[in-house]
């Protein structure tokens, strides 16, 4: 094996900072600075020199090709190739360039990809605009190195169609309002203020020989059949265990792939279940760590090709096996260095955090449907609302020191006190003393503090961090925008900022829940408390276009309400289209593997009760007749119910060219009921039938055998 000095790759295929001060011109440099820290315009001249250069650091790295990178509503990332190359000369040789127009600007043809009814199809015209705050990049793979530059992506009249363009946005309101804020609590110093986000990924890694025998997963992403083996995940052996040899190389070659990127891989090990793991990066601004969770799922599913591995991004790829998320980790740091929810040493004490919390709480418990909205994807609902973390009411986890202080803040608008950090005694001397932190972790909760963060951990494993930050940053803007209105209007401002305190603690203690929030008892609780608890994607779609919602991101300049008709729109659609595709696929399984290979092992049965009555009259032949008719009972179960989804399936399609929303309601209320009756019968039929008789690989073979 070769051993590498990561320092010395790490971010050697990116146009970062350093890159840039060494091959630019120094007029360039700061001009471009001024773009990146101040968000001023660019001027043509110098994009042409920023152009120039990163082609030739580009072709350095064997680029041959530049494209710009974004990531349209479909939920993936986009890209368009095309090469340096101009018109051969006279002499039939080349030139390669790239001009600061094409660095700025592309356009793809925006109709086919979904729009949401915001563009028709002869409305083409679709626009790529460079994000200089995102540094651009080469990926080295198949097709060669590819110039890779994060873009934003707009429709000919500047909709939003992509995840980009509103987290952006939404960025620029969540800093001018952190802003009015600490001005009115004194700093003079600080200039800008950016949401930091961490996301933790978790996926599944399993054989790609077996995978290639499951067209379920091939088309779907996860298991449409299958029965849990004798051992699943409860034993908790899986759990930070050490990482077996063939999973442990996939692992060297992502982060090295990695930290190329600049991709900043810091922690991985084993999860909850057999074969799954997770991976997260050190924190970066929002955008660039929406950026780089994308660089990492797709660096997970192209390494793990090159092994002979498939990795399963799928939400729930196994049923009755845990499934996977991303945690999005979450705070707002200012240009000189406060992170503005750090408690500090004596929170009761810090009159700017205690505010941020206050104003957390009330914008989470004020918009919990939008912020459930943001984690919900097809693939979710098997997690949110099913009997799994997390689950769907969205709560807030504070610790028993915050809570305290909350409890303080309700009373008499202020704090006196803090519940201090304690010694850990593990009753070993040669074991170290050192402090624990303030609060124990609460692994159930939605939303949970985290010490110096919030980490908001609904989110789907394969879905993107965007539009989760889009919302958490707005929802918070909107929050900071009324106190500020509250306080700069106030006489006495430290007294307004008590009353303030007192009553946001009061009227929004309702979203904190510090108990177990997998417990029945919970539910029960959250809604006594009046909590949304929202359990599928469909019913958690409509928070979107609330007036509520229009209002909210109307006024931060976040989205307006037509892009926010057209997301629902997309969203309906998706669902539906999905949803499609999984009960297809079940049908086709079923007609062309499963019912096949039963009808073999029925025949085989069959056979051998005629065998032995020839050979034996008098043989007791009671467990072959059973077995005969349980299993012809369960074929013809099979068959019905796949009859009756396939026709489910094209009522709903017929629905979809009519009204996406009633098509979305239709897959989720009958579509998805029958294909729960057809995998039933099926996995029935999977422990009847012999193995060689099966025509699928098994979760056993799957999950316990990479
Ligand atoms: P935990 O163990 O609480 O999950 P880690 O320290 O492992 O926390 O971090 C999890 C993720 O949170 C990582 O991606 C990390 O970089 C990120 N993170 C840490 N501090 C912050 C912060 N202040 N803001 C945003 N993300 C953070
Ligand atoms: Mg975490």
């Amino acid at each position: 094996m070769e051993y590498f000095n990561v320092a010395d790759i790490y971010g050697e295929n990116v146009f970062n900072d350093s890159v840039m001060r060494e091959r630019l011109p120094k007029k360039t440099y700061q001009k471009l600075k001024e773009t990146i820290s101040e968000g001023k315009e660019l001027d043509p001249e110098t994009a042409d020199v920023v152009a120039h250069e990163m082609k030739e650091w580009a072709i350095e790295k064997g680029a041959t090709h530049y494209t710009h990178w974004f990531q349209p509503l479909s939920g993936l990332t986009a890209e368009k190739h095309d090469s340096f190359i101009t018109a051969p000369l006279p002499t039939g040789k080349v030139l390669m360039s790239f001009s600061g127009k094409e660095l700025i600007k592309g356009e793809p043809d925006a109709s086919s990809f979904p729009s949401g009814g915001l563009r028709a199809t002869f409305e083409a015209r679709g626009y790529t605009a460079w994000d200089p705050t995102s540094p651009a990049f080469v990926r080295q793979d198949e097709l060669g190195a590819t110039l890779c530059i994060p873009t934003a992506f707009c429709s000919y009249t500047g909709e939003a169609l992509d995840q980009k363009t509103p987290l952006l946005r939404s960025m620029e309101a969540i800093n001018r309002e952190s802003l009015r804020l600490l001005r009115l609590l004194g700093n003079t110093t600080s200039k800008r203020v950016v949401p930091s986000v961490g996301a933790e990924q978790e996926y599944f890694i399993i054989d790609r020989d077996k995978y290639l025998k499951r067209k379920d997963l091939i088309y779907t992403g996860r298991t449409l059949f299958g029965r849990m083996p004798a051992k699943g995940q409860e034993m908790d052996d899986h759990y930070f265990g050490s990482i077996n040899e063939r999973v442990a190389s996939f692992m060297r070659d992502v982060n090295l792939e990695l930290w190329k990127l600049g991709v900043p891989a810091k922690t991985q090990h084993n999860e909850v279940a057999p074969c799954q793991h997770e991976l997260a990066p050190i924190y970066a601004q929002a955008n660039v760590a929406v950026d780089n969770n994308h660089l990492v799922m797709e660096t997970l599913k192209r390494v793990a090709h090159r092994h002979n591995l498939e990795c399963l991004l799928h939400e729930k790829p196994f049923s009755g096996v845990n499934g996977s998320g991303k945690h999005n980790n979450w705070s707002l740091v200012t240009d000189d260095g406060i992170n503005l929810m750090d408690p500090g040493k004596e929170p009761h004490d810090n009159i700017r955090f205690l505010l941020v919390l206050c104003c957390v709480l009330q914008a989470v418990d004020r918009h919990a449907d939008l912020l459930r909205e943001s984690a919900a994807d097809v693939g979710n609902d098997h997690r949110l609302g099913a009997d799994e973390a997390p689950p769907a009411v969205i709560s807030v986890f504070l610790g028993s020191q915050l809570e305290d202080i909350l409890a303080q803040l309700r009373e008499k608008g202020e704090a006196t006190h803090s519940i201090g950090r304690e010694h850990m005694d593990t009753g070993v001397k040669t074991i170290p003393d050192f402090m624990k932190d303030a609060t124990d972790r609460n692994r159930t909760s939605p939303f949970a503090f985290t010490g110096n963060k919030f980490e908001f951990r609904m989110v789907g494993s394969k879905d993107s961090i965007g539009e989760p930050n889009v919302v958490l940053n707005t929802i918070l803007a909107e929050s900071f925008s009324e106190a500020c209105d509250y306080i700069e209007k106030a006489k006495d401002k430290d007294k307004a900022i008590k009353k303030l305190l007192q009553k946001m603690a009061k009227d929004h203690e309702r979203i904190v829940f510090n108990g177990n929030g997998y417990s029945d008892e919970w539910l029960k609780e959250a809604k006594k408390r009046g909590l949304p608890n929202i359990t599928s994607m469909v019913d958690a779609i409509p928070a979107i276009t609330t007036e509520k919602s229009v209002a909210l991101f109307e006024k931060f300049n976040v989205f307006t309400r037509s892009e926010l008709m057209s997301r629902a729109e997309i969203e309906y659609e998706q669902y539906a289209k999905e949803i499609n595709i999984e009960a297809r696929a079940m049908v086709n399984i079923v007609a062309k593997r499963i019912v096949p290979c039963v009808i073999n092992a029925v025949t085989e049965v069959a056979g051998s009760i005629n065998e032995v009555t020839a050979a034996m009259p008098d043989a007791d032949i009671s467990v072959q007749k059973e077995l005969l008719s349980e299993m012809s009972d369960l074929l013809s179960d099979t068959k019905n119910s796949s009859t009756r989804l396939f026709e489910l399936a094209e009522e709903g399609l017929s629905l979809m060219h009519k009204d996406a929303a009633k098509a979305a309601k239709f897959y989720h209320d009958k579509v998805t009921v029958e294909m729960e009756v057809l995998r039933n019968a099926v996995d029935s039929l999977e422990l009847l039938v012999g193995k060689e008789n099966w025509p699928l690989p098994s979760y056993g073979d799957l999950l316990f055998e990479v």
